[in-house]
């Protein structure tokens, strides 16, 4: 019966071309696959699908919840929160990495089922707001969701003891937004996406800036400071690999004080070589 209305609910699904060649339907399936939530340090838990992350942060005085994942993942999400002891309707916060559909698709329908409020960037609320990147015509739309307040550099979220730093750190999006936190001990960052994904590079067929951002997200990532490196993407930090290490009794297996640098420099060889690539 679930399988059903999974498979009925993506056949209905507009597929993204990003690449001609990927078989999207395929992909979302894949990236929708259940993961067991768990809690990766302190009051950060892991409640999003195989393929695409969702991170609750708990308080006494309600929930942060950083991003939405697709569509199709929204019940997931939903279930991944009760099965770990909390209330959708103490999710107080409502976060978003950056507006496209593979992490944007949940949000409205998350907003409405928690109440929440849906603080994001003023770079990205644009296409969070009309539910599709006016400069990628070659991305899915996903369901329009209304923003709440912005988020500037630097700002402090704050809510029941816990305190999350914004970090923009646009290129991905021109909006792409990342935070930092401290939990169980540990300096944690919650990166924004740093690969190309086939975006225009070359002035005038994406949006202008977007090397100049990209080339200063690179330094600002690499000069912050953290022990544990989550993005929104579970491979692109090894997730499964290091959730089999915590299940099986080791406690710092997300731990990594050198990982968002290594992540940073790769990404950024990555961009410069396609960069190359695009201009010839
Ligand atoms: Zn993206």
């Amino acid at each position: 019966m679930k399988r059903a209305i999974a498979a009925a609910l993506l056949a209905g699904l507009a597929a993204p071309v990003a690449a001609q060649d990927t078989d999207w339907v395929q992909v979302r399936r894949e990236w929708n696959a259940p993961v067991t939530p768990f809690t990766i340090a302190g009051n950060v838990h892991y409640v999003g699908t195989a393929g695409i992350a969702a991170y609750l942060i708990t308080t006494p005085e309600g929930h942060i919840l950083i991003d939405g994942a697709m569509e199709e993942s929204v019940p997931q999400i939903v279930a991944n929160i009760a099965r770990l002891g909390f209330r959708l309707d103490d999710v107080k916060i409502l976060l978003i990495n950056h507006a496209h559909w593979d992490h944007s698709g949940g949000l409205a329908e998350l907003k409405r089922l928690t109440g929440a409020r849906l603080l994001a960037s003023a770079a990205d609320m644009p296409a969070l707001e009309a539910g599709s990147v006016d400069y990628r015509s070659d991305l899915g739309p996903f369901p329009k969701v209304r923003v709440d307040a912005l988020l500037s550099d630097g700002e402090a979220i704050t809510l029941g003891g816990t305190t999350l730093t914004t970090h923009l750190t646009p290129g991905h999006t021109k909006g792409c937004t990342s935070w930092t936190m401290r939990a169980g001990g540990h300096d944690i960052i919650f990166a924004c996406s740093i690969t190309v994904a086939d975006q225009p590079l070359v002035k005038g067929k994406g949006y202008d800036a977007a090397v100049s951002d990209f080339r200063a997200t690179f330094a600002k990532l690499k000069a912050i400071k953290a022990d544990v490196f989550l993005n929104f993407h579970p491979t692109g930090f090894d997730m499964e690999a290091k959730r089999k290490r915590l299940v099986a009794g080791d406690k710092n297996a997300f731990v990594d004080p050198g990982e968002l640098r290594r992540r940073a420099k790769a990404a950024e060889a990555g961009f410069e070589k396609e960069l190359a690539a695009q201009k010839r």
